[in-house]
């Protein structure tokens, strides 16, 4: 069943058709390289126009945006912790993000929601630590949610791919 729930592929997140797709944003919101540049890029200028309007996001916290040039109806902005070792509360932050984009998504009705690998692109969290809480969070918030029906997680590189294919087989 979990299978049908949840999908791994190798992929450009701002090309999704679903309901939201998630940015890996830093705290100001405004704007930054990888993913974030490019669903910048991708919706247009109206998306940093409303995020001005949002003063800013915690790490671990989400917020929401609509879409504007994206097929995605919504951008849920998330602050991913920079990897600094491991012992500081990485972990459990990196879990404070999917389960809070995960809860803002059922706020707002969303059904179909894509992840981008959050934090393992510049702030350095190390892949196959962050896919299995990726693949842990989102699965049981999907058990438990009547709102969300199905995730994707988009990995942008063929290794990406990889460690949550691994990860997913292990069951993690
Ligand atoms: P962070 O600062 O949270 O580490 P990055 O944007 O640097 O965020 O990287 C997060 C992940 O997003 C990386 O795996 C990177 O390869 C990936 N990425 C970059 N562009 C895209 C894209 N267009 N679609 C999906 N993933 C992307």
């Amino acid at each position: 069943m979990r299978s049908e729930r949840i999908e791994i592929v190798q992929g450009d997140i701002t090309q999704m058709a679903v309901d939201a797709i998630v940015n890996a944003a830093n705290s100001t919101l405004l704007g930054g390289g990888g993913v974030d540049g490019a669903i910048h890029r991708a919706a247009g200028p109206e998306l940093l126009e409303e995020c001005r309007g949002l003063g800013g996001c915690p790490t671990g916290q989400a917020r929401i945006t609509q879409g504007y040039r994206l097929a995605a109806c919504h951008v849920i902005h998330t602050v991913g912790p920079v990897w600094r070792g491991g012992g500081r509360g990485e972990e459990q932050l990196l879990a404070d993000c999917y389960r809070n984009c995960l809860r803002l998504a059922e706020q707002n009705g969303v059904k179909t929601i894509a992840f981008p690998s959050i934090s393992t692109g510049a702030y350095r969290f190390p892949i196959e630590r962050a896919c299995r809480i990726a693949l842990r969070e989102v699965r049981a918030f999907l058990a438990a949610s009547k709102v969300v029906e199905k995730a994707y997680f988009i990995c942008f590189s063929a290794a990406d791919l990889l460690a949550y294919q691994n990860a997913a087989a292990e069951g993690a």
